[in-house]
């Protein structure tokens, strides 16, 4: 009887590739990845990220906000409760249609749709 091998060549080649990919990123400073893990820890996968069309609607409605072109409310538009409410897109191409949202409600809004 022949006493298998553990690990063949091919599996020997595969665990090189992973490892040089990894020293890849860490050249580059892969700092996407990192906040993806970040967010991922914390559980708000949903917030919005950098380059994604929530990201850039929030930034329009800062903008509209600083501008007074939009008034921020003081209380939660659907559980009354006073916060600094956070604006939530139903559409992303109208930046400035927002439902003025606590904290809970806002992560509640996107855990139903994901
Ligand atoms: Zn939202
Ligand atoms: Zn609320």
């Amino acid at each position: 009887m022949q006493p298998q091998l553990r690990t063949t060549p091919a599996e020997k080649q595969s665990n090189a590739l992973a490892s040089s990919r990894k020293a890849d990123a860490r050249r580059r400073g892969n700092r996407s990845d990192y906040y993806a893990a970040y967010n991922r820890e914390r559980g708000d996968t949903w917030k919005a990220r950098a380059g994604t069309p929530e990201y850039k609607a929030r930034q329009a409605v800062a903008r509209a906000v600083k501008s007074g072109r939009l008034v921020r409310p003081d209380f939660c538009s659907r559980c009354d409760v006073s916060c600094k409410p956070e604006g939530h897109h139903h559409d992303y191409s109208k930046p400035l249609e927002v439902e003025w949202l606590c904290d809970d409600c806002h992560e509640d809004k996107h855990r139903k749709v994901a």
